[in-house]
């Protein structure tokens, strides 16, 4: 059992609705230490009725193995066990490093490999890596989906001040990958990037999801609107990179560098395989 944090009844969250084709959610801490400027979870009830700022918390919950066993068992038995992790938090806290909460997560799945269907991991942190062995156990039922907006450094540090580097998570990704996980990269939201990005993107990734903030944010661009996002660019960058239709036109060079069905946009990126369907004008919502 963790020693920090408190004990939730259930670990699973049954979901749906942009989450279709998962039946539930996994998050191993409340809040989130990297307090992202555009994080949509600020704004859920789940953060705003904690009256602490975004960013300033990230509460491992604490769960025995056998409680977490008994609870995929009963979800298995109700359909299916397709899980998400983390809808509302990155399940690679910096805190993770000491109370291992989602490796504890992932030891207990890997023991009872048979309650797991599949696995979405979304995370930005290259702690995730430490995890490889564990996660390559679950083959082909596992995906890794590693955010990495841009390849600019700069640009980086001044969108999520502090989230990794983007250096250490293209390591995080090749070392993934060297222990044949899946890994998928979330170029979500596209930020400023250099012209060698699409590239990039094409070695190192088995498939890439790319979202932008009219599609990305559910509401045509008027949520990102509202927090300022354009105020975050560069005058020479605005006109370039804060445009409707910039996932789409992004996935299209990349197209020129990878098999366009391991390019996947806006929601479908983040849906299982199976379900999700790759980029082309049938997957676009702007073209509808
Ligand atoms: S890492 Fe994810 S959950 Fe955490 S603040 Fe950033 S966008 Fe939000």
């Amino acid at each position: 059992m963790t020693k920090t944090g408190n004990a939730p009844r259930r670990l699973l969250t049954p979901t749906g609705g942009y989450l279709r084709g998962y039946d539930y959610t996994l998050n191993p801490f409340i809040g989130c230490a990297y307090g992202c400027k555009y994080c949509y979870v600020q704004a859920l009830p789940v953060a705003r009725f904690r009256g602490e700022p975004w960013g300033s918390y990230a509460e491992p919950k604490r769960f025995s193995a056998e409680a977490f066993v008994r609870e995929l068992g009963r979800a298995k038995l109700r359909g299916g066990t397709r899980i998400f992790m983390s809808s509302s938090t990155d399940p690679y806290q910096p805190a993770e490093w000491r109370v291992q909460a989602t490796r504890s997560l992932l030891l207990t799945m890997q023991s009872a490999p048979e309650l797991v269907d599949f696995l979405f991991v979304q995370t930005r942190s290259p702690l995730v890596a430490r995890d490889a062995e564990i996660l390559a156990t679950l083959r082909d039922r596992v995906l890794v989906s590693v955010t990495l907006e841009t390849d600019q450094e700069e640009v980086r540090r001044r969108f999520t001040p502090r989230a990794p580097t983007v250096r250490a998570r293209i390591r995080a990704v090749e070392a993934l990958r060297a222990h044949g996980v899946p890994v998928q990269i979330a170029v979500a939201p596209i930020l400023p990037s250099s012209p060698d990005f699409p590239q990039l993107l094409a070695t190192l990734a088995d498939s890439v999801a790319i979202d932008d903030w009219f599609i990305g944010d559910g509401a045509h661009g008027r949520r990102s609107r509202a927090m300022g996002v354009d105020k975050w660019y560069l005058p020479e960058e605005r006109e370039v990179w804060y445009r409707p239709g910039q996932a789409r036109d992004f996935a299209e060079l990349l197209a020129e560098q990878m098999p366009r069905d391991r390019i996947f946009l806006h929601q479908q990126g983040f849906l299982p395989p199976g379900v999700r369907q790759p980029f082309d004008e049938r997957t676009d919502p702007e073209h509808a």
